[in-house]
């Protein structure tokens, strides 16, 4: 029987044991932490529970294709909740908006707190991005590349034509609208790759969509829920997981993979490897030298997570809220030009205890706080955390009624823990979204090496938990057809 070892418990190489698993294959997953998850991670303290990473799930679609492709049900493994309003925004001169995905509200919302003239406005970019998102991702998201010449495919110029997929985000949103307010709250989605809005091309305009048009969900339970269900799903296939099993190196023998050398010293023979970890530093670390381990990556930003224990209630804030800086284009100069931490930060806050009560003490809050820094390329925001922190907690002393005395507790995660678990240079977004290191310039989940995959963000698609799903389905696609092993054909 073909076996596979997957290197990495994450989102990508959960769902991507899984798949094989399911296709016929014998598949053991190798995890270095205790926790399983990756980025999706989760902290408990004094009845406390936060998750560490990802907090907002949107695109359902690759996570019910994983359940259907496995003849299973998604909501037998997870309980997914629509959020309406999908989050508040709170504009530094006081505008409070609440973005939602139902367009009613959208339009009431916009005609109060902008203007009524902004309404068609408004209708007029979710129909063009709406358009652009459903011609996108079949023809340039769910698909493997094998040569930059995919991309000069006969339909991909006429999509590329007919969107201007690559013309600059921000610039084109300001067509839409005059409002500042407006222009921030349909571009900073970038963000949740890493990737300034100003240095977006407007194809990134699908994250806008699939976020204020299709909606923001959260799992009963937390987002980690996430991961039990995927980790259910993959013993149920028969994946064989072990989590505290760092692998060292990946075996290569006359260009082809033989297998891993773990941490302790200890061997497994495998056919095929596949390599959840982040691409850059797999081929700096764990594969024999290459063109590709020479090669010059761009990374994306990276965050400083805050994880504060609160007693009382800051009744301002919903599941979800963004914080704007009065000024948002030098919040983006500092963070990805620059490269410096930003003076008056932009940030992120989530209370999952809104949807979720038992995430909490009765009275009790578990506030997150996501502030978007340079990766440690530039400016490190390890050191300046208190910094920030303190500029966090007055903005939201003065929008959010916080009491600093009502602080029981603070966990940080700051770019140096980011790097602590594999990310190169501490970007917790990983590999750029920039033009050549997106669709066919992007890492291959194909190493250059026989039996040798990748699976996850940094490889294609992307990042983001809908991407890294897709990522699995493309691995799935490209092993079985360079193996020839499926359900019915296979030796299973
Ligand atoms: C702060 C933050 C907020 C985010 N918010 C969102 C959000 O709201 N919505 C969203 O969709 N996405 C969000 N993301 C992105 C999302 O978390 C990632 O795209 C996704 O989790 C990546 O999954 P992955 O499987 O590719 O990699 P990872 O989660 O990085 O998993 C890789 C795994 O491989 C393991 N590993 C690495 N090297 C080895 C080795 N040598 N041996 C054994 N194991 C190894 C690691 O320990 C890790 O468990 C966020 C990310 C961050 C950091």
């Amino acid at each position: 029987m073909t076996h596979v070892i997957i290197v990495g418990g994450g989102i990508g190489g959960l769902a991507a044991a899984a798949r094989l698993a399911h296709a016929g294959y014998r598949v053991t997953l190798l995890e270095q932490r205790t926790q399983l998850g990756g980025r999706v991670g989760l902290f408990e303290r004094d009845g406390f529970r936060f998750d560490t990473g990802p907090t907002l799930l949107m695109m359902l679609d690759p996570l019910e294709k994983l359940f259907r492709d496995l003849h299973r049900r998604l909501e037998d493994y997870l309980q997914p909740v629509l959020l309406n309003p999908s989050y508040r925004v709170f504009y530094a001169d006081g505008t409070r908006f609440d973005s939602s995905p139902c367009i009613a509200s959208m339009v009431r919302e916009i005609a109060q707190k902008m203007s009524p003239a902004e309404v068609p406005n408004y209708l007029r970019l979710m129909a063009d991005l709406s358009a652009m998102l459903h011609d996108v991702v079949p023809a340039f998201v769910r698909r493997n590349y094998h040569s930059p010449l995919d991309l000069l495919g006969a339909g991909q110029i006429r999509l590329l034509v007919k969107h201007r997929l690559l013309a600059n985000l921000y610039r084109r949103v300001r067509r839409y609208t005059r409002d500042p307010r407006l222009q921030m709250l349909f571009t900073f989605q970038t963000m949740y790759l890493g990737l300034s809005p100003m240095q977006s091309p407007w194809v990134y305009g699908i994250l806008t969509y699939m976020e204020s048009g299709e909606g923001v969900w959260f799992p009963r339970g937390g987002m980690y829920q996430l991961v039990r269900a995927l980790e259910t799903l993959a013993r149920e296939e028969g994946v064989q997981i072990s989590t505290g099993e760092r692998v060292e190196q990946v075996m290569v023998e006359s260009g082809r993979a033989m297998g891993v050398r773990l941490a302790s010293g200890e061997t497994i023979k495998a056919d095929v490897v596949v390599l959840n970890a982040d691409v850059p530093t797999a081929y700096q670390n764990m594969l024999p030298s290459s063109k590709q381990a020479s090669r010059k990556w761009r990374n994306s930003c990276s965050a400083l997570v805050f994880l504060i224990g609160y007693t009382g209630k800051l009744a301002q804030l919903l599941h979800h809220n963004v914080h704007f800086s009065a000024d948002f284009e030098r919040n983006l100069q500092e963070i990805f030009v620059q490269k410096t931490v930003p003076e008056d930060p932009s940030f992120y806050t989530c209370l999952s205890v809104r949807t979720e009560p038992s995430d909490a003490p009765e009275g009790s809050e578990n506030l997150y706080v996501l502030v978007p820094v340079p990766n440690r390329s530039g400016q490190d925001a390890t050191s300046m955390k208190n910094e920030v922190l303190r500029k966090v907690l007055s903005r939201l002393e003065r929008e959010a009624g916080l009491r600093r005395d009502g602080i029981l507790f603070v966990q940080d995660i700051s770019p140096a823990d980011w790097e602590a678990m594999g990310l190169w240079q501490g970007a917790a977004f990983g590999l750029s979204h920039d033009f050549f290191q997106s669709t066919c310039f992007r890492p291959s989940n194909r190493a250059p090496f026989e039996g040798v995959y990748f699976v996850g963000a940094s490889t294609v698609p992307g990042n983001g938990i809908p991407m890294v799903l897709i990522s699995a389905e493309l691995l799935q696609q490209r092993i079985e057809q360079e193996t020839g092993v499926r359900r019915g054909k296979g030796q299973k």
